[in-house]
């Protein structure tokens, strides 16, 4: 897979997996065009980098769907100086797209050897403008809290009450929450005030389960 293969594998993903399905936020596609996803995926998986599906990172996890990511990205509606907390670094790839569009990303992870992995590598790529956070993100991360935008990428029974405390009034959260025994939907919120939240549903998604704790 040569660079050039890759640039174009990126700029073809923007155009039929996100243009054409009507993502239009400039900020957002523009990071989508300039981050390197190949970075994130395992090396066995490189000439599936910009495949239009999730795919396998170890430890049973996944790296989302480019639609997907952009989607969930574009309904926080960040700008530069927007502070954003990430539930589920992964791969660290979605952080990346955030710090592109947001101020200042924080991003935890329960599985140290993602946490970890994401961290040396966002580094070396030179994305200053991100915490890595080794741990469970249902509490959130009161220390960098208040939030414009909370995402988490792992599925969960109910949106955790820390997540919602850690918004400012105003700001927004998006995050998969099961909906019967096989079903799981995209839901946004919206804080209005002290104890009113505005409920979106984007649709029907498939994420990993939200767990409890830490491992290695
Ligand atoms: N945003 C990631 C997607 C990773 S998949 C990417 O771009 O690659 C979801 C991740 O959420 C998994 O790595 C999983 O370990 C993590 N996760 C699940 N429950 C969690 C929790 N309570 N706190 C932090 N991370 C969690």
């Amino acid at each position: 897979m040569t660079a050039q293969a890759l640039l174009i594998q990126r700029s073809e993903m923007v155009l039929r997996q996100l243009k054409a399905r009507g993502i239009k936020e400039q900020t957002v596609l523009k990071a989508m065009a300039t981050v390197p996803r190949e970075v994130f995926v395992p090396e066995a998986l490189l000439s599936r980098a910009y495949e239009d599906g999730p795919l396998r990172i170890g430890k049973g996890q996944t790296i989302s769907q480019p639609y997907v990511v952009a989607l969930m990205i574009q309904a926080l509606e960040l700008d530069l100086r927007s502070n954003v907390l990430e539930i589920g670094t992964g791969s660290g790839y979605g952080a990346a797209i955030l710090s592109r569009v947001a101020g200042q990303v924080t991003t935890i992870e329960r599985i140290g050897h993602h946490a970890a992995r994401a961290s040396t590598r966002l580094k070396e790529l030179g994305f200053d403008n991100i915490e890595v956070i080794d741990g469970d993100g249902i509490q959130g991360f009161e220390k960098n809290a208040p939030y414009d935008g909370i995402i988490a990428t792992a599925c969960g029974g109910e949106i955790p009450s820390a997540l919602k405390n850690q918004m400012k009034n105003g700001g927004r959260l998006v995050m998969p929450v099961v909906d019967g025994s096989y079903s799981q939907r995209l839901i946004k919120l919206i804080r209005r005030s002290e104890s009113k939240f505005d409920e979106i549903d984007l649709g029907p998604v498939a994420f990993v389960p939200l767990l409890s704790g830490i491992e290695s």
